[in-house]
């Protein structure tokens, strides 16, 4: 008893003290990269977990080394935060991924007005006070055809303020077939509630028609509603009244219509084998006196809500609080006009991210592919498969596509994909008919090497 007593004692006082681990050399770069609190602070820990292990009966004692190298792991794993992330999902409008990648030229412009000062809300010419929502105004005009323009921070934002502008205390006429929850809660029911107007439901699920509208106009009408059914298709027995019709409804009584398009795009996506998304210009052109859209779906610039229109509308938009609570940030206005310009030069395709992806061909898919399935040690094929395009766009549609199928028994499949997620750039992949799948489509280019070496690493814990 004696001896086991001696024993653990000598293992006790074996145990270093917080302070010598602490300022070890070993641990200078931790303290850089976590600061010397936190490092103290699992430092700590781990030594107590030890002892506590000791005082069990447990014979442990772990080298100096061995110990930094545990609270290395620890805080590393303690760094919860936002990193970046392989997409090889094959949806490339990942919402829980964070949608639209940008273009080199966008992340540096945005990073060239982040990192100093800029005439965000200063004109240069008089030298007094300018606006932050004069910089898109020009080029969004060009684009679009619109008579102004307005950038909010998302589109969920946009379509709040402007129904609080423009129809508070009044009806709002909309398509029973439209009343959507578009993700995360975003319900346009709740979303007229809390702007403060009535919602007005007219016709039906399937089927609504101009005359709907005309019939449920009355004095306390502020405005039309068309709402993109931006993550859905009804299929059947359908009918929704055209833009053109429900302006000319509209008309009749003089009201402003509101064309909620959710993604929007800038290019014909029908050039691609997709459904033809409203064109933000077609739309304005069709007599919407408001076009609302997301700067980060298939405009595939940073987050950010689009307003277009009749400028008397948007100036009475200008001024509501709402558009001061919901303004973009500086990066997110440069960003945007990067973006844009890229729609100017007709370089879209091959400069933005996101329609580089969709119009990727299928021999550098399948090259890709190919890569990725040599770097498995297992059984791995490359296979057809259909990407979608996600983020609330053209519900239903997907394109063609070359994945890399890994081929595992039932058991390890989860498995795998755990590992691949928990890589230190996570690779995010998806199981498909027993098969563990990675499209290329929606990997960046550039990430390729962290796809095949990670599949390398996880392989080999697999087939050891
Ligand atoms: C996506 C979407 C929104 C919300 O846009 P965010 O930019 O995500 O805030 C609103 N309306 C429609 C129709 C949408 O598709």
């Amino acid at each position: 008893m004696s001896e086991e007593n001696n024993k653990r004692s000598k293992l006790l006082r074996e145990i270093p003290s917080t302070s010598k681990i602490v300022d070890d050399p070993r641990c200078e770069a931790l303290i850089q990269n976590y600061g010397r609190t936190n490092v103290t602070t699992v430092v700590r820990e781990s030594l107590d977990a030890l002892r506590e292990e000791v005082l069990n009966g447990q014979d442990k004692s772990e080298k100096l080394e061995d110990l930094i190298g545990s609270v290395e792991l620890k805080l590393r794993s303690q760094q919860t935060t936002l990193k970046s992330v392989v997409n090889a999902t094959g949806v490339i409008l990942h919402t829980n991924l964070g949608r639209a990648p940008l273009s080199k030229e966008t992340t540096q412009a945005m990073n060239n007005i982040n990192e100093g000062y800029s005439n965000l809300e200063y004109n240069l010419t008089t030298g007094g006070r300018g606006s932050r929502f004069d910089h898109l105004g020009t080029l969004l005009r060009r684009l679009t055809g619109a008579e102004d323009a307005l950038i909010l921070n998302n589109n969920a934002g946009a379509v709040l303020t402007t129904l609080a502008a423009i129809c508070a205390g009044g009806e709002v006429i909309i398509s029973r077939g439209q009343l959507v929850e578009i993700g995360g809660g975003f319900r346009i029911p709740d979303v007229m509630s809390q702007s403060g107007c009535i919602l007005r439901e007219v016709g039906t699920t399937n089927r609504t028609r101009a005359s709907d509208y005309l019939e449920a106009m009355g004095p306390d009408t502020k405005a039309l509603m068309r709402v993109h059914p931006s993550n859905f298709s009804i299929e059947g027995f359908t009918e929704e009244a055209s833009l053109t019709d429900i302006v000319k409804a509209a008309e009749t009584n003089d009201l402003p219509v509101i064309d909620d398009i959710g993604s929007g795009s800038l290019i014909d996506s029908s050039q691609f084998g997709l459904t033809h998304e409203p064109l933000l210009s077609e739309c304005i052109k069709d007599g919407a006196d408001l076009v609302l859209a997301s700067g980060d779906k298939l405009i595939g610039g940073p987050q950010s809500g689009i307003i277009l229109g009749r400028a008397d509308l948007i100036a009475r938009i200008r001024k509501h609080p709402l558009t001061r609570a919901l303004r973009p940030d500086k990066g997110t206005i440069a960003g945007l006009i990067e973006t844009l310009k890229h729609y100017e030069r007709e370089e879209a395709t091959t400069a933005i991210p996101i329609w580089q992806m969709i119009s990727a061909d299928t021999e550098s898919l399948s090259a890709r592919a190919s890569e990725y399935v040599n770097a498995w040690k297992g059984n791995a094929a490359v296979m057809p498969h259909k990407s979608t395009i996600g983020g609330g766009s053209l519900p239903g549609q997907t394109l063609q596509t070359i994945c890399c199928g890994l081929q595992l028994p039932q058991n390890q499949l989860d498995e795998t994909v755990r590992t691949l997620r928990n890589l230190d750039t996570p690779i995010i992949s998806v199981i498909n008919d027993g098969r563990l799948l990675l499209d290329p489509r929606t990997v960046l280019p550039s990430q390729d090497h962290i796809v095949i070496s990670g599949l390398r690493q996880v392989s080999q814990l697999i087939h050891p």
